[in-house]
């Protein structure tokens, strides 16, 4: 089931569990809309999208942030560019896309675990707000 927005924090939060929210999907915990696994990665639709399509491309391994990432997690990033890649032609987005990692507060991310937004499906305005 959904799990609320903590309207105070601004965060997606489990009050009950130590786990973020994208934890408990890749342990099968909570249901999502997943369409892709693999042994480095999990993707599943946006619970509130921002666009037609917006699907979030996460990492198996809990990286909180990009501001964590050690050298050794590069061709693990770039997996995850690969797979947005996979998928935003799955999805039928001839005309573009665009791919996102929110960093930290001022970067606007909400959830404590590493993950690529892949957006498309409409124009996209620039600069991002
Ligand atoms: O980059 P940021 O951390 O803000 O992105 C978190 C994303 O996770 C949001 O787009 C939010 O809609 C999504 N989310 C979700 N399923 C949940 C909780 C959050 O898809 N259960």
């Amino acid at each position: 089931q959904d799990r609320p927005l903590d309207s105070a924090h601004g965060l997606w939060t489990d009050p009950m569990s130590e786990k973020t929210i994208f934890q408990r999907i890749i342990d099968g915990e909570e249901d999502a809309d997943i369409l892709h696994e693999d042994d480095r990665c999990v993707a599943f639709r946006d619970i509130n999208p921002e666009a037609p399509t917006h699907i979030l491309i996460v990492p198996r391994k809990p990286i909180p942030s990009l501001d964590d990432l050690d050298t050794e997690d590069k061709d693990l990033v770039g997996h995850l560019f690969v797979v947005a890649r996979e998928l935003a032609q799955e999805e039928g987005l001839r005309d573009g896309y665009r791919t996102v990692i929110n960093c930290g507060d001022d970067g606007g991310q909400s959830v404590w675990h590493l993950h690529l937004h892949l957006l498309g499906g409409r124009r996209m305005s620039w600069p991002p707000g």
